[in-house]
This record gives structure tokens, sequence and C-alpha cells, in this order.
């Protein structure tokens, strides 16, 4: 066969992530020559070779690319027969304006993890190895390109043995940009809780408070984590106390996958996410659903494994930690040394610090394994943020703001979505700086210019106002609509669907509060098929918080009230602050309180997450109250005074009760979707909005469904809560 030449093109995730020595190593085992350059779309090659060796090396980039690459596209250009070039060379980048992709922040590789542990390597105990298969990113990034003087890693200079590394393709260091040792790279200390540096060893001083009882602040990829023993009811109690969280869950930290194993029931997609090098905090089931209630009252725990080599060093040997964030609440994460030391000045006991900066803020991802071993995002960030969701449909220079709370925003170019980090709620001033920065960081890192901005209806939103302020063309969308072009887009979803968007807040297009929706449409339009009968949210916002006014003023509706409040009574009688909402979440909060009695809650979805909880004690129960629909308006609404005085009559435990009220539920959802399947004759359901964090009601309504014949479409790639909205807004300008 005649030797040929050929160009070669490759797009994706191939920067920064040791794709260029992965070609020298291919070309030489291909007997192949010519070179490969970086360029600003990816990376160019030209090579020449036998035909079957050129072929064998062209699928060997989709089959063998480095752990961290993700290969989008390989173009192959027939050039003509070989030219007889001898050896195979990298040629220096091409310039221009940046459009490859940055990788994500990742756990050590299992090479730098068995030299971390190796008394025998040059880098043994050094807590920030790492390589071009792994470590630090996104987080460490200034700017483009990804070289080591855009990064936070410009201060340490290279000494000789680790520059010879960076400079040898046949080494696993070649070009890490991030590359250091013990004497050159960045140092670790422990620090008192006054932040004066301790001499010795930093991480047995940490260790040793930690196994005191103690509550430790660590430095870590993103913001600082707190931690202390799991175990320990007296430690958890106090960090509870100290950061003002009487009740939310805590995430855990367990040294490895076995450490796991003895406090969860694990299947082989839940061990998977956990070790996977991205290192999201998995939320999986308790072996015994009494244990550590203290650090989670529900059935389940959100297990992490060392995502650092610091955290993997400081995990060594010990029983399970707490490892929660420490940003004060409401607030955006801690980066800086003085801030943390200052901000958490009472809270930590000591702190492990660092002298390597934080670039950007990222908190830690949280999913689930859905029982088909797909991925569920409650919140995708470090480890999956800036990875592009790649769309069917071109997007370019459109910035789409999302909501106010769980804000996020998402920034189109060509058939790419770079959604952002989890940002926290656009409530004050702090995140709104944060949410600010981080948009600039994206369009210089991506080299886009946003020419579009869309957001949501709601004038107030501090995202809608950003973006009037930009003074570009605006459109507002919709929030139920933005959901359900979000789950259209992450299921990669064109045409006609049905939307099934359960949530708690959305100005609707009638000016009221939605958020139990039965919607028919595409990404260019929509209309409402059911809701739910709405109820009054006494005191507005007050309501959300004090859900016994909510369950007030669900009975007051249902005629059952048992304890006459004037007060509340002459609010509902003359209508003063208390708007009406048909969000699906207020349904919950209100029998949550009537089931229990708790008459307060103190974070967002906390009465949801424990009416689930407290259901899931009676799992096989499948009793349900009657659905019946109102015929007061135009459109059909889930009556919910029915549904309310049968509860208040059953006379079975508050477990059963809940059970049957998802029950309810589930039927519900089946008499929507037939009924738009009737008006309409779809059957591709989405499922979206914040409800659908409740496991019991998503498989239980995707179970429904199917066996009614509708293709069901749960969340995959972005958050069903209001964090994944921001996908839908892109979606729908995109089309418009
Ligand atoms: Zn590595
Ligand atoms: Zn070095
Ligand atoms: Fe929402």
């Amino acid at each position: 066969m005649t030797r040929r030449r050929v160009a070669v093109t490759v797009t994706g995730m191939v920067q920064g992530v040791g794709f260029r020595p992965f070609l020298h190593r291919l070309a030489a085992a291909h007997g192949l020559t010519g070179w490969a350059r970086n360029t600003p779309d990816g990376v160019a090659l030209e090579l020449e070779g036998e035909p079957a060796e050129l072929d064998a090396f062209v699928q060997a980039l989709h089959k063998d690319a480095p752990p961290l690459a993700l290969v989008d596209e390989v173009r192959t250009d027939l050039l003509g027969t070989a030219r007889g070039e001898k050896e195979f060379v990298i040629l220096p980048s091409t310039g221009g304006v940046p459009r490859t992709l940055i990788t994500p922040d990742t756990a050590p590789c299992p090479a730098c993890l068995a030299e971390l542990h190796d008394p025998a390597d040059r880098r043994y105990h050094y807590p920030f190895i790492n390589c071009t298969d792994c470590g630090p990113r996104f987080t460490i990034l200034n700017a483009v390109p990804y070289d080591r003087k855009n990064t936070t890693m410009a201060s340490f200079s290279l000494c000789p043995d680790c520059a010879a590394e960076y400079g040898d393709i046949a080494s696993r260091r070649y070009h890490a940009q991030p590359d250091c040792c013990a004497d050159c790279g960045p140092r670790l200390w422990f620090a008192d809780k006054d932040g004066a540096e301790c001499p010795g060893d930093g991480l047995a001083a940490a260790r040793a408070l930690l196994l005191d009882g103690g509550i430790l602040a660590v430095k870590g990829l993103g913001g600082f984590h707190l931690a202390c023993l799991a175990g320990s009811q007296a430690a958890v109690a106090e960090l509870r106390r100290r950061k003002h969280r009487p009740d939310k869950p805590l995430a855990l930290m367990v040294p490895d996958v076995n450490a796991a194993r003895a406090l969860c029931r694990i299947s082989s997609a839940e061990a998977a996410a956990l070790q996977s090098p991205r290192r999201p905090i998995v939320l999986l089931r308790k072996l015994d659903p009494d244990a550590l209630p203290f650090v989670s009252s529900g059935p389940e725990l959100g297990l992490m494994l060392p995502c650092t080599p610091v955290h993997e060093l400081l995990l060594e040997g010990m029983p399970p930690l707490i490892m929660t964030s420490a940003n004060p609440s409401s607030l955006p994460a801690l980066i800086d040394n003085t801030e943390a030391l200052r901000a958490l000045h009472g809270i930590a006991d000591g702190f492990l610090l660092n002298d390597r900066d934080i670039a950007a803020r990222c908190d830690d991802t949280l999913l689930r394994i859905l029982p088909n071993g797909a991925p569920y995002f409650v919140r995708r960030s470090r480890g999956y943020v800036p990875q592009p969701v790649t769309l069917d449909f071109p997007a370019d220079g459109i910035l789409a703001l999302g909501a106010e709370q769980k804000a996020s925003f998402t920034l189109g170019r060509e058939k790419m979505a770079f959604c952002s980090q989890h940002i926290g709620d656009l409530k004050n001033a702090e995140t709104l700086t944060h949410y600010e920065t981080q948009i600039a960081r994206f369009e210089t890192l991506f080299g886009v210019t946003p020419q579009r901005f869309v957001c949501d209806l709601h004038p107030d939103y501090l995202s809608t106002r950003y973006a009037a302020s930009r003074g570009g063309a605006v459109l507002a969308v919709q929030h139920h609509h933005a959901h359900m072009a979000a789950c259209m887009a992450d299921r990669r979803l064109e045409g006609a669907c049905i939307g099934l968007i359960w949530d708690g807040t959305g100005l609707g297009d009638d000016g009221t509060i939605w958020g139990g929706e039965c919607l028919v449409g595409d990404y260019t339009s929509y209309h409402r098929i059911t809701s739910i009968h709405s109820v009054k949210l006494l005191g507005g916002d007050a309501a959300i918080q004090n859900i016994d006014r909510i369950a007030y003023a669900l009975c007051r509706d249902a005629d059952c009230v048992r304890k006459e409040n004037p007060l509340f009574d002459a609010m509902l009688r003359q209508n003063i602050s208390c708007p009406a909402s048909s969000g699906m979440g207020r349904l919950f909060d209100g029998v949550y309180s009537l089931l229990t009695g708790t008459a307060a809650v103190s974070y967002d979805g906390q009465a949801a997450a424990a009416l689930e909880a407290l259901a899931d004690r009676a799992a096989g129960e499948e009793g349900c109250y009657p659905v019946t629909f109102t015929d007061d308006d135009s459109l059909p609404r889930l009556d919910t005074r029915v549904l309310i005085r049968a509860l208040l009559a059953d006379p079975a435990p508050a477990a059963v009760r809940a059970k049957r009220f998802h029950n309810t539920l589930t039927e519900f959802a089946l008499r929507c979707c037939v009924l738009a399947r009737e008006q309409t004759g779809l059957c591709r359901v989405v499922l979206s909005g914040g409800v659908f964090f409740n496991q019991l009601l998503l498989n239980g309504i995707t179970a429904r469904l199917t066996e009614a014949g509708f293709a069901v479409y749960p969340h995959r790639r972005v958050s069903p809560g209001d964090e994944g909205l921001s996908l839908g807004q892109l979606a729908i300008a995109a089309h418009s």
C-alpha cells in the first residue's frame, strides 16, 4: 500500500488534558510521522503512514483518549501521498480568540495517589500532587489560554526536577500546568482559631483537632469546608449551633468506598459516581434509616470521597467526617485566607490552610443516581463546571440569566451551553457580585461577547435587572416554560412535548404565582393544560417559612379549620398581603404542617423533604385520596379542598397519610398527562421543577406514566430546580 498523508482536526475538551503527549505516543505506536499543534478550536495534525495505521490512529482518538479529554469531533481529510517525513513533532500553538474548552477540577488520579502514598516517591505525602490527568483546573484559572502564567500557580516557579518533567513528552506531567512538588509548590499549614500558624506537621495537628471533637476549616478547591467527626453528636450539634444551621442535612466525607458501604446501601452505578474523578456528593440510602439522625433526619446521607490530595491525606484512616461548605448561610463561598480567618472566627477551632489562591468559587456537586443508573443533579458544580452541555441547535452569543433562588446563568457558544457553577440565592449584594464576576469570567474564558440576553418574566429578580443593565436585546421568558425547555434541551428533545412542571414559585403570564403546572409546548410557545387550586400565602413570603400559615389557609379554604385565628381570618377576608399561589411546593409545606403540627421551617424545601421522608416509612402503602378537578375558571385545577378534607378525616398514622398524599399526586399527574394527550396526541412528558427532587414522587410518576404509554424524561445533565432554568431560557431564546 502507498503511504498517505492526511490532515486531522480534533475538537472538544482536548487542551490541558495531556492530549499532545497522547498523540505523540499514539503516532509512535502506529509508525506515523508528521506534526500536531493546539489551535483555537482544538488540535490540528498532519500525519503520514500506512492507510490501515492512519485509520487505527483515528479510531484510537475516540477510544483511548486521556481520562480528562472529551473528544467531540474528529475530521480527516486526505492530502495525498506521503512526503516522507521522518519524525513526529509537536509545533507551537497558533493564536487567535480561544474557542477551546476548559476542564473541570478533578480528584487525584490513581497514578498520583500511588505516588502520594509511596514513601520512596519524591512527592510522598505532598498535598498538592497532580499531573496532566488530574488536579485543579477551572478553580485556578484566571485567563486563557490554559498556561501556568494564567493560573494561580503563576507565583510558584518550577524547580529543576519539575521543569524536566514539564518538558518531557514521555512524562505524565508533560505540560501539566499546575505541576509542582514540595520544593517548589504550595505549602500547607495549620493555624489555630485565631489564625496563628502552628509549627510542625499541619495535617497531624488538623487530624488531632478533629479526633478531639473540634471543628476544622479546610481550604479546598473552590472554597472552604468545615469538618468535624460525623459520629460525634456533640461535635455535630456544636457545628450546627455555630453555623446557625439547625436542620439541613450535612454532607459526609469518607476515606474510600468501603467506608461508604458501612453507612449506606450502594449500587454499582452509585459506587462509580462516588469514585469518579469528579467526586460529587452522592445522596445514598442509609443502611439503617435511623442512623446518624443528627447528620440527616431523612432516609439518605450525602457521601463524598476525598476530592483533593489534602482531603485524601486528612481522611487517611479517619472515621467519617462532616464536610460541609463553610460559607456563612446565604453568602457566596469564602475563598481567601484572610477573609476565611475573619468570617470563620468563632466557628472553626483551627484552620488547614495553604498558599495556592482560588481563582473561582465552586461548591461541591450534589447528585443522586436514579434506579436506571442515570445521574440526577441537585446541584451541578465542582467537577462538572465548566464542561458544556451540548445542544442540537446553535445558541451563539446568548446569555441566559436564570431566576432568583439557586441562581445560575448559561452562556451559549455554537452548539454548546456553558452552565455556571452554583451561585446561591440572588438576594444580597455579595451574591450579586459573585454572579456578575462569574459572568464576566465565562465571557472571557470562552471568548463570547453576548449579543442577546434572556431572563425571567419576574421584573423584580436581580437577574432580570442585570439583563436590562447590559443594554442589549432582552427576552423575558415565563418561569415554567423555561423549566420545561430546560428539561427538553437537557434530554435533547425537539418538537412539542407535555411538561409536568411542579415547583415552589414562578410568575405566571397572568400575573399570579404558578407552580403546579401541566403545560404543552415546544421551544417557541406553550399553553397550560392543568394547574392546582391556589392557596393564599398569609403574609406573602412570611408563609414560606411559617408553614402553619399555609396549613391554616388550606383548612380555611376547605372549611375544616379546627382552631380559629381571627387575625388570619381578617387577612384572608380583606385579602391583605396574601397573594394566591398555585405552587406545588406550597401544598407540600401545608400538608407537612397539617400532618406533624410543624409551625416553621429553617430552609427552603425542608417541609417537602421531611414529608417525603415520612411517606418513605409507609412505602408499601397504596391508598389514595380523591382526585377531582375544580371548574371555577377555564383551566382544570386539582381541587385541593377535597384533598385536604380527605387527608384530615383519615384516621391512619401520619406516615400512611403522607404516602397517600404522594399517591394522590401521582394519580393527579397521570390524569393531567392523559388530558394533555387527549387534546394534543402527544405522549412525551418532561418532568421539571424543584418538586421533582422528591424521589418517591419522581419514581412513582415515572412508573405510572410509563405504564400508561407515555415516554417520560426526567432531567439528566442539569438540575430540575431553578439552577437548571437558565438552560431552558437559552433554548427558548435560541429558537426565537
Ligand atoms: Zn494525576
Ligand atoms: Zn518541584
Ligand atoms: Fe422554579
